[in-house]
């Protein structure tokens, strides 16, 4: 049988039409997957209402047997995994090695925590009272997930969901199904009963639209762009659906004059260019103190021309495709759109439509204002638009100048600075001196519109947790 869909504990799908799954380095196909519907979406959706109950009653410690089998089975094929996320999604092979590390960070640490969820008894007022709070899985959790991050968007709802005790039903992006069909091979491997764990993939507001409606549904996970995520909230009003959303960003990076240049350049270039740009926390724009400008201009487009662009499987490939052509177009634009506004492009800003592929170069622009195009909107490209600043409180203002709030970064060495921008950015990560801050044990989430809920860290189990209030009379 054919891995197309997995409800049930069984492969299935065979009989339904068929969605081709491209390789952004050439346009080749790479797979095939199957277009299920409604029906479909319905018999996974029973499949995990049926298997909740046995496994809600397991202990911690045998959900945390499986997850670990999981785990093990995913470093154990690392490889593997590595090299069809780099063909469905172009990143380079080793930063696909380090999703597929990273993804399964989140399984293991999860399947510990699952044993320390913990409620809490209550000091009563009354004599013959006792006061209990327990903590309970919420139910069936639908995931709908993106393409950047093909394994670990999953696993990081994964983990913590299923260690919580509740079922689970994957729906991967049309680009890159490949990786979350074999994550669930893996998972059918480590043994899993059947209805735990279900995949189902087709038309997107099909399988959104049975799952929104769903009452058995009681939880619905979404990482994407915040004007799907808006969809889906509106989607779930009529059932009241418990959501953890996870949306779009635009990182803003504050760089002061105290900073220590090696890792300022060193931070933003590691966030800006890693999977070409298309990272939700990735840095979008960069604000830098008038006196240290010039030289942090130069030192990254230094670095920024180092970097070699091609298919992500080649040998020392460092930016790989960008994902499709409307990915290509929208960067194009936001580069076109400030340099026809005065900004200027130091290193970069071109792109090439090869052989079926979309690439676009490493790109440093200076002499930037606040009103264009790219200081505004999430460009999800290799492109580095660099603004001067007068002052700290300048920064954070123009830092706060958006309607996201996932990531924010700043530079500098001084304690009483950078905690004034820490506590005055309105965003909920914050990477002071680092920009790769993302871990399995750290919350990870956005204010305003770029999310409700954490994932990662104890806030991420809370997702998948009721809480039930107990008082009982002697
Ligand atoms: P997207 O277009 O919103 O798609 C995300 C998922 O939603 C895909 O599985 C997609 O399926 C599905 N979808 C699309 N329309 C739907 C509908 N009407 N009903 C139900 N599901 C629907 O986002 P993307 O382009 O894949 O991902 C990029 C975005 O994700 C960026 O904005 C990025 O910032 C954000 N992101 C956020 C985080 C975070 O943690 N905050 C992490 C990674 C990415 P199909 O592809 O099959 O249509």
């Amino acid at each position: 049988m054919e891995k197309l869909l997995y409800i049930n504990g069984s492969w299935t799908g065979d009989s339904l039409e068929k969605i081709e799954v491209f390789n952004p380095a050439n346009g080749e196909v790479v797979g095939t997957v199957a277009s299920c519907g409604k029906e479909e979406t319905d018999a996974a959706i029973d499949a995990a209402h049926k298997a909740f109950p046995s496994w809600s009653k397991l202990t911690a410690y045998e959900r945390a047997d499986y997850l670990m089998k999981l785990h093990d089975l995913m470093i154990e094929q690392k490889e593997e995994l590595a090299e069809l996320m780099t063909l469905e999604m172009g990143k380079p092979l080793k930063e696909s090695v380090g999703e597929v590390m990273y993804a399964a960070s989140f399984i293991k640490w999860y399947a510990e925590e699952g044993k320390r969820i913990y409620g809490r008894t209550i000091p009563s007022s009354a004599e013959n009272k006792r006061m209990q709070v327990l903590r309970q899985p919420v139910g069936v959790v639908a995931a709908i997930t993106p393409w950047n991050f093909p394994a670990a968007m999953i696993t990081r709802k994964l983990g913590p969901a299923l260690a919580a005790g509740c079922t689970f039903i994957v729906k991967p992006p049309k680009e890159t199904p490949l990786t979350a069909i074999k994550l669930v091979e893996l998972a059918d491997q480590a043994g899993f009963p059947k209805g735990v764990i279900n995949l189902v993939t087709g038309s997107s507001s099909v399988i959104g639209k049975a799952i929104m409606d769903s009452e058995k549904v009681r939880k619905v996970t979404f990482t994407g762009s915040t004007e799907i995520g808006k969809k889906l909230i509106e989607q779930g009003a009529a059932t009241v659906k418990n959501v953890s959303m996870e949306l779009g960003g635009h990182a803003p990076a504050v760089v002061l004059e105290d900073a220590d240049l090696n890792k300022a350049v060193a931070g933003i270039v590691a966030s800006k260019f890693r999977n070409a740009g298309q990272t939700c926390i990735c840095i979008n724009r960069v604000y830098v103190q008038e006196s240290v400008y010039e030289e942090f201009v130069e030192r990254v487009a230094v670095e920024a021309k180092k970097l070699k662009v091609g298919n992500g499987l080649d040998e020392g490939t460092d930016i790989g495709p960008i994902i499709n052509k409307d990915g290509y177009e929208k960067i194009s634009e936001h580069v076109e759109n400030a340099v026809s506004n005065g900004a200027e492009c130091v290193t970069g800003g071109k792109g090439r439509a090869d052989n079926g592929g979309y690439y676009y170069e490493p790109t440093v622009l200076k002499n930037v204002s606040q009103d264009m195009l790219i200081m505004n909107e999430e460009t999800f490209g290799p492109v580095i638009p660099i603004h001067k600043i007068s002052s700290v409180e300048e920064g954070i203002r123009l830092a706060n100048t958006s309607p996201f709030g996932l990531a924010a970064y700043v530079y500098t060495e001084s304690m009483s600075k950078g905690t004034q921008v820490v506590e005055g950015l309105d965003y909920g990560i914050i990477g002071w001196n680092d920009g790769v801050p993302s871990a399995a044990q750290a919350p990870f989430g956005g204010m305003k519109e770029s999310g409700l809920g954490r994932e990662g860290g104890v806030e991420g189990m809370e997702a998948y947790l009721e809480t039930k209030y107990v008082s009982f009379v002697l």
